[in-house]
């Protein structure tokens, strides 16, 4: 798909895209329009259509003086490309001490808001074929992903009440998302499951003025470390996928003493975001470190809440991990593959990545129907109502602090 402003680009930033964008963020104290054009150039330079050095270049200036600060991740490599006055570890260094403690952090925090995902993020813009599925032991490290089954999910929303329930996340904040829909090329009910993607070559990190989104060296999880996080938004508007869950007002559940919400750095990833910042899938990264027990490394909530066999976790850079067993398994268990007919209205063991073409090198690969761009989201066999999931938080917390506006007028 091409930009209708645009025909050099294949990320779809149409005028409504860039609407919705300024939206998310005009609640934000921060700068919209910095946010906007830096979230539609960090796609650019995951699809490779602008270098790193030029899109950090062409924002460090503005990015300064609006966050006091450039903590914008780079690749290793990259930062020698680029001259600053801060020098390069003033660039790649994550900004662990960008705000040093609760107090300025809320400083800067400022008003946003969870946005539900919108179908047309997620549908219609990947040519993929196939994934890449890995049969060989390569020596890339370790790259923790998931496989996830479309074929086996029945919509039955337990994952996303599972992943609720272990996170404490706030109402309306999905950081699993089955959407129920119908499309034309396909059978009568069909799901796609959204979770993040751990993006290898995240466009949200990109974006992030004070590095808080940033990627774990050791199995590749992208996370947020909420001691830095100040609330931008930025990260939300670059996720092609809608991923991203801002958290409106203290969260449902506190539960920051749990130790599930540090990961082995000891860094605050994990668990209800405090009130202003980002919050996301974060594939449990202290389950991964062992801090939960040894029978908790390598799985995740929803894969053990899934009675469906739908979600398979695991290092996808192993021929022998649970992800790629279970595509190998799946396939020979089902060798017609329907995805070669024009016709296909039955499930496919093809698989895909979502919005492949975009070049964020997703870690998840689907097994299944891919929606096409005429799918639409209809309602399935299980409400999020019926879960207590309605996202009402948004408005109560705008409510209330217009009430505080009005009384502060009054007074
Ligand atoms: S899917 Fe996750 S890693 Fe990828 S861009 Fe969105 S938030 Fe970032
Ligand atoms: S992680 Fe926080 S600070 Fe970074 S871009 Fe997202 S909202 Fe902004
Ligand atoms: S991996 Fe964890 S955080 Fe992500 S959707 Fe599953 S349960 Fe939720």
């Amino acid at each position: 798909m091409t930009h209708p402003n645009d025909e050099s680009t294949p990320v779809p930033f149409d005028d409504e895209w860039e609407e919705r964008a300024a939206e998310q963020l005009a609640e934000t104290e921060f700068d919209t329009e910095l946010g906007v054009e830096l979230a539609k150039d960090a796609q650019r330079v995951v699809a490779g259509e602008l270098s790193e050095p030029e899109f950090h270049e062409k924002y460090h200036d503005t990015v300064r003086e609006e966050f006091d600060v450039d903590e914008r991740a780079i690749e290793t490599g990259v930062s020698e490309a680029i001259d600053t006055d801060e020098g390069e570890a003033g660039i790649v260094s994550r900004a662990s001490n960008a705000f040093d403690d609760e107090a300025s952090r809320r400083e800067v925090v400022k008003k946003g808001g969870a946005v539900a995902m919108g179908l047309s993020m997620l549908l219609g813009d990947s040519d993929a074929a196939s994934a890449a599925v890995s049969d060989e032991p390569n020596d890339d490290g370790t790259r923790l992903g998931m496989v996830i089954n479309l074929n086996n999910c029945d919509g039955c929303l337990e994952c996303v009440e599972a992943c609720k329930r272990l996170h404490g996340t706030s109402r309306g904040a999905h950081w699993i998302y089955v959407m129920a829909y119908a499309d034309p090329d396909q059978a009568d009910e069909n799901f796609f499951v959204r979770t993040c993607m751990h993006c290898g070559d995240a466009p949200c990190e990109k974006v992030c003025p004070v590095g808080a989104r940033h990627t774990r060296e050791k199995d590749g999880l992208v996370l947020t470390d909420y001691d830095i996080c100040i609330g931008c938004r930025y990260c939300m508007v670059s996720c092609p996928y809608g991923a991203n869950y801002f958290q409106w007002g203290d969260p449902d559940t506190p539960r920051e003493n749990e130790g599930f919400t540090h990961d082995e750095r000891e860094m605050w990833v994990d668990g209800p975001p405090p009130n202003g910042a980002m919050g996301k899938c974060t594939f449990e990264p202290a389950w991964q470190d062992g801090q939960a027990g040894e029978k908790l490394v390598g799985t995740t909530m929803c894969e053990m809440a899934c009675q469906r066999d739908a979600i398979h976790f695991g290092d996808l850079n192993d021929p022998e991990s649970d992800p790629n067993q279970h595509i190998r398994e799946y396939r020979e268990a089902h060798p017609n593959d329907r995805s070669k007919f024009d016709d296909r209205t039955e499930n496919t063991v093809s698989t895909f990545r979502a919005m492949e073409d975009r070049g964020t090198d997703p870690g998840v690969i689907f097994i299944g129907n891919e929606p096409s761009e005429d799918a639409r989201q209809v309602e399935g066999p299980v409400s999020y109502e019926e879960f207590g999931l309605i996202d009402d938080r948004k408005s109560e917390v705008l409510d209330a602090k217009e009430e505080a506006n009005n009384g502060g007028e009054q007074a």
